[in-house]
């Protein structure tokens, strides 16, 4: 029996979703971008698509650009604008790394992970352009108070244009929320039940990015390549089956998390839950098991065929040392010792249970023979 408890690596598909890619496989196979009946198909499929989801994201059609993934999103964010850009130090890779590689300001964050207001209102000087701070941490889920970050960015820098990686959002937060306080948003559809390989990045009107990618002018000039379009039509109905069960579905997996969570508390000694659960997303469960390695449990727990993962997962699947935990001051003893258990919509009870027994099981016996 495989327990899935790594849902913000990647969500199974939702069956709506993979209905709706098919027929792009087989009989509506044409390229949007030519000019006969069979392309046009192709290309009211897209527009169809581009109309859910830009109503779905609370912004206009003419916003939504499709691209290949999230983190060609945040790329084409950070790597599309002049002048100086900050984020904050727990950014995923796809934000934090083109901005260090362009000599941005990496700003700090408190204990739960929130970027520090007061630091980011230091760094928002009149050459910076843009600005990115993550909506929901992929780690250990902490949510950003975006209309706050907006409040300040807008008083302290103007000039500048505010993205946020929305990529882990998307599950648990109405994204209309979320989009009215922002110029850009990024977001991947395999974190939502949809396919892995195309994503989404919302453009507000009358902002100009140079694009990555030249080419054939797909997506009006602003992200050349031929569209995904099985991905594109699975990407709007995994949003929209999403967004229609996320109330009642973060309620009942919230509910879950927190069983799974005291189930952990009162198993195992000396654990601590590394954000408090009222700052962060109802699936995320992140906990810090001292005298422990994090790599030494994941292999008990793969032995069990339960999934979970350490810091977030990486090409290599070599375990680095988490920049997350480090920029929320977790001191390293103790980030050696992090599991990230990550629920979602398919989550059930006995899935919780289980994780609990083993995973309470492999600490003590790894503790044991770290003692012994
Ligand atoms: N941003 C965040 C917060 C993520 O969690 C991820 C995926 O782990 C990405 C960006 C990258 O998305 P993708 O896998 O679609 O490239």
């Amino acid at each position: 029996m495989l327990t899935y408890l790594d849902h913000a690596a990647t969500t199974p598909m939702r069956p709506v979703a993979v209905e709706a890619m098919l027929p792009f496989f087989s009989e509506r196979f044409a390229n949007p971008s030519g000019s006969h009946r069979f392309a046009r198909d192709a290309r009211k499929a897209i527009d169809e698509a581009r109309d859910q989801v830009a109503e779905l994201a609370g912004v206009r059609p003419g916003e939504i650009v499709f691209t290949g993934c999230g983190t060609e999103s945040d790329n084409a964010v950070v790597n599309g604008v002049s002048g100086n850009v900050v984020c904050p130090a727990v950014e995923h890779h796809a934000v934090l790394q083109p901005v260090e590689h362009r000599g941005g300001v990496v700003v700090g964050v408190d204990a739960a992970g929130h970027v520090d207001l007061d630091q980011l209102a230091r760094a928002l000087t009149p050459d910076v352009m843009l600005i990115s701070v993550m909506a929901v941490n992929n780690e250990v889920g902490t949510v950003t108070d975006i209309a706050a970050v907006s409040k300040l960015v807008r008083s302290h820098a103007p000039q500048a244009l505010l993205h946020t990686d929305a990529v882990q959002a998307a599950s648990w937060l109405d994204l209309r929320g979320i989009a009215q306080h922002v110029d850009l948003m990024s977001l991947s559809a395999h974190k939502f039940g949809g396919p892995k390989g195309v994503g989404v990045l919302t453009v507000r009107d009358g902002v100009s990015l140079t694009p990555l990618m030249l080419g054939g002018g797909q997506e009006r000039e602003r992200r050349s390549g031929t569209h995904n379009v099985a991905g594109i039509v699975a990407l709007a109905a995994a949003l929209a089956e999403t967004d229609a069960q996320r109330e009642e579905s973060s309620a009942r997996i919230a509910a879950l998390r927190d069983r799974l969570v005291d189930g952990l508390l009162a198993e195992v000694n000396d654990v601590i839950e590394t954000v408090p659960r009222d700052r962060k997303v109802a699936g995320s469960a992140h906990m810090c098991f001292d005298g422990i390695e994090s790599e030494s449990l994941l292999f008990l727990l793969d032995e069990a065929d339960v999934c979970a993962s350490a810091a977030s997962a990486c090409a290599s699947g070599a375990m680095e040392p988490s920049h997350v935990l480090d920029a929320m001051g977790v001191p390293r003893s103790r980030a050696d010792g992090a599991l990230r258990m990550t629920l979602g919509y398919t989550t059930t009870q006995a899935d919780v249970d289980r994780a609990i027994d083993v995973v309470a099981d492999g600490v003590t016996q790894l503790r044991r023979l770290f003692v012994g």
